[in-house]
């Protein structure tokens, strides 16, 4: 509507006069307020005001019919007009007065029905009446409406108010509490939001509660009433809860319209929240300036203008001339001051001086940051690292730049060493590494229990035909190449078995240990490995790609060395097939020796043919004696070589080992008077699936030995028994000889291995016999060792298992 209006009002002066008027009509026309909605539509008001009058007029007809001398028709009309007017405003009012003045003229005022007026009289009536109408329609109209403004501007401002955010009180001429704020009663606590406070109950400049409010601003309220302005009076207030508040409180005076002061206003501001944060920041400022003094870096504070603005305690100590000098110097002097030089010596220039460079805005952080040779002015050189970075507000803006300077001589003297020790040891592994390749055998240099790889050199990967890793553990490289290695005797080695690991388990050396590393293509290499366990300190030698890490440093190592002999095995198993063919052949001429030594000695005992005189008979018993030992060394050379091949076969059945021990011992004791062999055990039988020929030939080496080497006699103990719980049996033959010498003990069992201790008795040996035990024993599933203390006498034990399934090897 107004948008059309505006657009037609320049057209034409009535027209705009039309508009005026009716702007002027809406903008007096109101509705009562307690209609809503549709309701409150003026059109509404226009219809009640035409209906009003009808209804009165209608009303007025029946009164005069009933009372024919009432006389005050037009006075009903103009309260309708009046009622209307106050309720609908002057629009609704008009009409009404309209509406009235064509009823009456229609229906009293003579000629009847008609709206023509026949006496001048009537038409005064009317007119007066007209005007009557106007200006209570007018007036009515107004006086309501000044009355809803002031209404309306009441309750806004109520609600600003309320809407404070700050507490406000109102107080009466006298200092009287009259009015508080929601704001005001949340920060006292005594009053609900938005009930009202028992104005009568309060003391001066107090609250309901007869408490000041706020407190400690009585003298404000006075102040105030005494007709001053009071602003940002700080006051302390504990409220409900006991928390302290802190208020600026600002307050004046309202007047009436006699310029008389009717009271006071004060509006009080809760700054505690911004003291504490303003406490926080200051403690933290302190905070940061303790950490900048104990900071032995220097740190030097800029404006955005370049003037120093903070100098901590280190930056002052590299400074000669101290603190204040050196801030109220410009900044060619400052950077005179530490005459700046390159790491090479050489003055920089002007422009590439930190300082500038961080001023110039430049940003020297992380590896930014720049090294500089400080010659300080008392002869001093220091190198020095300085950082630096702009120091912006919350809003981005540049306030100013922070430059850091420390001193890094010390620091960068120590990386420098560190570097060299580095090369050195880099220096020294290559030239190790060099020698190791020259090698011919192969070498490894392996740490920690899992036998991590340290070096290599180049024969090792022919050895292994595969790439052992550095770092990788000896396991895992084994596992991932299908690389297998078994022991001497044909069976796998457990990890705990092997060389490598027993020196850097038990930091042993182990010397010519044999092992066969089988390749996953089926390839066999013979090897004899030497492993010495050693201190990884001592050799200091890193990884290239880490440092010495004391952890590691700790770590057991060895050095291990395999040396392929394939060659030797060769040798060696030509050497046994030509033992093996040469005691063979040797069978049959010392069977046919003895034979004939023994027939011819038969004959002679018998009788038959001629006597034999004595000393041809010792010499048929000598020939028969020696060709017996031949036999054994025979024997023993054979079995030696199917040691050797892994041919050496048992022939189980069940055994009474007692039975066994017991012709054994007799049959030695029978060669000796010297010696007093014995057997001790509690057993009348023990049974056991074992091979008797290879026992009794185990049991007579041990037998034979220890008489051989008791050569002055002694007694000789032969002890069985059974150990249930390991289903085995425990035998031992003990002597009071001469014993083995602990240095050669542990090769005893070795073949061909004979203690140096036996050569001045004149002690014969071949040095075969243990080493036999040993293989047969093994062969049985059990194990063979000893005790012996040289010139005291030895023990060997032996534990069997009772039968084949018992677990071999592992009693
Ligand atoms: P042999 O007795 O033929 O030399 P063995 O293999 O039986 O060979 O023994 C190896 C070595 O062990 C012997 O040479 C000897 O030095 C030592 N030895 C074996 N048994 C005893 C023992 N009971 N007392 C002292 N030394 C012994």
């Amino acid at each position: 509507m107004d948008s059309r209006d505006r657009q037609e009002t320049p057209r034409a002066p009535l027209g705009s006069l039309w508009l005026t008027i009716r702007h002027w009509l809406v903008a007096h026309t109101f509705a009562p307020p307690f209609l809503t909605g549709r309701w409150s539509h003026p059109a509404v008001g226009y219809l009640l005001a035409a209906v009003l009058q009808v209804i009165t007029v209608t009303s007025l007809v029946a009164l005069i019919r009933l009372f024919p001398s009432f006389q005050f028709q037009e006075a009903l009309l103009i309260l309708v007009v009046l009622v209307v007017a106050l309720t609908w405003g002057v629009g609704p009012g008009l009409l009404a007065t309209l509406a009235g003045a064509t009823l009456l003229t229609l229906l009293f005022l003579p000629p009847v029905f008609s709206l023509m007026i026949a006496r001048i009289a009537d038409g005064l009536d009317l007119l007066v009446y007209l005007a009557v109408g106007l200006a209570v329609s007018l007036l009515a109209s107004q006086v309501q409406q000044a009355r809803r403004a002031t209404e309306g501007l009441r309750r806004r401002l109520d609600t600003i108010i309320e809407a404070l955010p700050d507490a406000l009180s109102i107080h009466d001429a006298a200092g009287r509490s009259v009015r508080l704020n929601r704001a005001a009663h949340q920060l006292l606590g005594h009053h609900p939001p938005g009930t009202q406070v028992d104005v009568s109950s309060t003391s001066d400049g107090g609250t309901g509660s007869g408490e000041a409010f706020p407190s400690g601003d009585l003298s404000s309220v006075t102040r105030v009433l005494a007709g001053e302005t009071v602003s940002a009076v700080e006051t302390h207030l504990r409220d409900a809860q006991g928390h302290e508040h802190i208020l600026i409180t600002n307050a004046a005076p309202f007047y009436n319209a006699e310029g008389q002061i009717e009271g006071a206003v004060l509006i009080s501001h809760d700054v505690s929240a911004l003291r504490q944060a303003e406490l926080e920041a200051a403690a933290r400022a302190r905070q940061l300036e303790a950490i900048l003094e104990a900071m032995t870096d220097a740190v030097v504070v800029h404006d955005s203008e370049g003037q120093v603005t903070l100098l901590n305690a280190a930056a002052e100590r590299i400074h000669p001339l101290g603190r204040t000098v050196y801030a109220s110097q410009t900044l060619p002097q400052r950077g005179m001051q530490f005459l700046p030089h390159d790491e090479q010596g050489q003055p920089l220039p002007v422009e590439q001086w930190p300082l500038h460079r961080i001023l110039r805005g430049e940003e020297l952080t992380g590896v930014h940051a720049v090294d500089v040779l400080v010659r300080l002015t008392d002869g001093h050189e220091r190198l020095m690292n300085f950082s630096g970075a702009p120091i912006r507000d919350a809003h981005g803006r540049l306030i100013g730049r922070v430059i850091l300077g420390r001193d890094v001589t010390e620091q960068r003297r120590l990386e420098e060493s560190e570097r060299r020790v580095h090369a050195e040891t880099e220096a020294r592994r290559a030239l190790l590494q060099l020698i190791l390749d020259a090698l011919p055998i192969s070498a490894h240099l392996v740490r920690g229990r899992d036998a991590r790889l340290v070096l290599a050199n180049r024969a090792a990967s022919t050895l292994w035909g595969a790439t052992w890793r550095q770092e990788q553990p000896m396991g895992e490289f084994l596992r991932e190449n299908g690389i297998r290695i078994f022991g001497r005797d044909g069976r796998p080695l457990e990890p705990s078995q092997l060389a490598t690991l027993r020196a850097l388990h038990q930091g042993e050396t182990v010397h010519q240990h044999q092992e066969t590393i089988r390749h996953p293509d089926g390839t066999a290499l013979p090897v004899q490995v030497n492993a010495v366990a050693l201190d990884m300190r001592q050799l200091n030698l890193s990884p290239p790609d880490e440092g010495t890490r004391p952890s590691q440093a700790s770590e057991p190592a060895a050095i291990v060395v395999h040396q392929d002999v394939s060659f030797l095995k060769e040798t060696e198993a030509l050497k046994d097939m030509f033992i093996g063919l040469f005691a063979h052949e040797l069978r049959t001429p010392i069977a046919v020796l003895t034979g004939f030594a023994q027939t011819l000695l038969a004959h002679s005992e018998r009788g038959n043919d001629t006597q034999l005189s004595a000393w041809q008979r010792e010499a048929l018993q000598g020939i028969d004696q020696a060709a017996l030992q031949l036999v054994k060394l025979t024997e023993d050379l054979l079995d030696v070589t199917r040691v050797q091949a892994g041919r050496l076969e048992l022939s189980r059945e069940l055994t009474d080992l007692v039975a066994l021990c017991r012709r054994v011992v007799a049959r030695f004791q029978r060669t000796t008077a010297q010696h007093a062999l014995s057997l001790e055990t509690a057993l009348e039988h023990l049974v056991a699936q074992v091979d008797p020929e290879r026992i009794e030939q185990v049991l007579g080496n041990l037998l034979s030995n220890a008489i051989k080497y008791s050569p002055k006699g002694g007694p000789i103990q032969v002890r069985l028994r059974e150990a249930v719980e390991a289903q085995a049996v425990h035998l031992s033959v003990r002597d009071r000889g001469i014993g083995i010498p602990a240095r050669q003990q542990a090769r005893i069992f070795g073949r061909f291995e004979r203690a140096d201790n036996s050569r001045p008795y004149g002690i014969s040996g071949t040095g075969l016999g243990l080493y036999l035990c040993q293989a047969l024993v093994e062969q049985h599933g059990g194990r063979i060792w000893f005790e012996s203390v040289e010139g005291e006498g030895s023990t060997f034990f032996i534990a069997l298992p009772l039968t084949s399934e018992a677990a071999p090897a592992r009693l």
